[in-house]
């Protein structure tokens, strides 16, 4: 297994929506087409592909919205993009997501967060804890395209992916690049980078404690 895959990270800004698997997208999208909710022809080749413009996206997330306002899709999304984050190790996230009403389709925003909480409790994949958490008072400057310059200046960096669905990125891909492309941060630097993530997590001291072990043990595994 390669490091930056073996690696923990945390993942501290993700949207629930923006994280849809495309497999998934492309399953309920062709079904919505079946129904005539949609012109599936008009998503399709946009799921399909990988390099995204902003008007494609923004397409993506018009369909997420209706998606979104069934249940069962709810608590199937939510299952998925948190196996899908352990699958690249990531050992803590922080999940977002706004709960919706629907009167029409008999969704209050309650119904909706217990949608997505069942959607955690059926995680299989990976042991999960969850703690629900209603208010965001990390200050996030999303997407700055020059975060290396706050790298070099010592500014806390942490990298997350937003929406790893719709834009087609993950943790490995942007520690890959920035391993490779960007400024050519090694090995022990994007580690130091991913473990820096615990100071800013939302969760207790005792949650940080278990994060630092876990990455610690994988300092060791990976000779850092
Ligand atoms: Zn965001």
């Amino acid at each position: 297994m390669e490091w930056w895959v073996y690696m923990p990270k945390v993942e501290l800004h993700a949207h629930l929506n923006g994280s849809v698997r495309d497999s998934t997208l492309l399953e309920l999208a062709r079904v919505l087409g079946d129904e005539g909710v949609i012109v599936f022809s008009d998503v399709e080749h946009v799921i399909m592909k990988d390099d995204r413009s902003l008007h494609e996206v923004f397409k993506l997330f018009d369909l997420i919205h209706i998606l979104t306002t069934d249940h069962k899709t709810v608590t199937r999304i939510t299952k998925e993009v948190v196996e899908d984050f352990a699958y690249e190790n990531v050992v803590y996230l922080e999940l977002r997501t706004t709960p919706k009403k629907n009167d029409s389709k008999g969704m209050s925003k309650r119904s909706y967060m217990e949608a997505v909480m069942e959607g955690l409790r059926a995680v299989t994949a990976v042991d999960v804890d969850f703690a629900p958490q209603s208010l965001d008072a990390r200050t996030s400057l999303n997407r700055i395209p020059m975060n290396v310059d706050f790298y070099n200046a010592k500014h806390p960096v942490i990298l997350c992916t937003d929406d790893s669905g719709v834009f087609s990125s993950s943790l490995r891909r942007s520690t890959v690049s920035l391993h490779q492309h960007l400024v050519g941060l090694g090995k022990k630097e994007l580690f130091q980078l991913a473990r820096n993530g615990i100071d800013y997590i939302f969760a207790d001291d005792e949650v940080k404690g278990d994060l630092t072990e876990i990455f610690s043990s994988a300092a060791k595994e990976l000779d850092l």
